[in-house]
């Protein structure tokens, strides 16, 4: 003899299908933020290579050029050798770098690799990395100038190496592209609510077109020809760098410029605890 068994339906309440819906919607448009976040990185990869191989194609042309003249068989003068083997030197050199910058990016982007933390003292670490930089030959044509406000008490918790290229970056920039002679400010201050710590690096330099401003931080963004590498530009991925090292340590950078004026870098990062 077989039993049957009746089960209720379950009652659903009117309430209870506003809130999935409602659930569902949130998911729905998270999943296409996610999806979209995930189109803009592989765009933003895409342009990166595409910047990476025109990047390296400039001075391998120029290597190769170079050899095939030293090695054409022709009567080449002394001077011929030494500027050729000069310009072979300093097109290695660039490509040296780029593939440095390239790497540490790479790295730093990486959040698999944990970043090493120190609990610091954050006018003091200031203090002592600008008394570094007085002594350091990049910014010897530059007149450097601290102001600590008096009220940074807090403590930073960060990676030493890491905040010590942000700063090497943006006081190399304002001394590579300001005029010599001109001042160069390195300011430190508590954020209006107390949390972070606001660190800005000013010039007296030509200052950056108003339409570059919004993305210059992005590793595929060129102001003209600023991203093709060379001795006096870089390899055109030090702002990227300094940005991708602030948002490791959960924080943000901002630029503010006037052209024939000077820039403004800023970034702030939390205070420790
Ligand atoms: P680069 O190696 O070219 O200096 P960066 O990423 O550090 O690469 O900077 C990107 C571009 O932003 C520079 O090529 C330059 O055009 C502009 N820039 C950066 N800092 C300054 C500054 N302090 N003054 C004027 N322009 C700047």
């Amino acid at each position: 003899m077989t039993v049957k068994k009746e089960f209720a339906q379950p009652s659903i309440e009117n309430d209870t299908i506003e809130s999935l819906s409602s659930k569902l919607f949130t998911a729905t448009n998270q999943l296409f933020a996610a999806n979209q976040k995930l189109q803009e990185l592989q765009r933003q990869r895409s342009e990166m290579l595409a910047n990476i191989s025109h990047d390296l194609r400039a001075p391998i042309t120029a290597i190769r050029s170079a050899v095939d003249y030293l090695t054409s068989g022709q009567n080449l003068t002394q001077e011929d050798y030494h500027a050729s083997l000069m310009l072979i030197d300093r097109r290695t050199a660039t490509l040296e770098s780029l593939i440095q910058d390239m790497y540490y990016l790479f790295c730093v982007e990486d959040v698999s690799r944990p970043i090493e933390s120190q609990t610091v003292d954050a006018a003091q670490f200031l203090e002592e990395y600008f008394y570094d930089a007085l002594a350091d030959s990049r910014y010897g044509r530059h007149q450097l100038i601290l102001d600590i406000s008096e009220n940074l008490k807090e403590k930073i918790t960060v990676d030493i190496q890491k905040i010590v290229r942000v700063l090497d970056n943006l006081l190399g920039n304002a001394a590579k592209y300001s005029p010599v002679g001109s001042s160069i400010l390195l300011k430190g201050v508590c954020s209006a609510d107390g949390r972070y710590l606001v660190v800005s690096v000013s010039d007296n330099g030509p200052g950056i077109p108003r339409e570059a401003l919004g993305h210059l931080f992005e590793r595929t963004y060129t102001v003209s020809s600023a991203r093709t590498p060379s001795s006096t530009t870089g390899s055109g991925l030090g702002l990227s760098i300094v940005k991708a090292i602030v948002e490791r340590h959960h924080g943000w950078v901002s630029c503010e410029s006037k052209e024939e004026e000077g820039s403004c870098f800023t970034f702030t990062l939390p205070f420790a605890g």
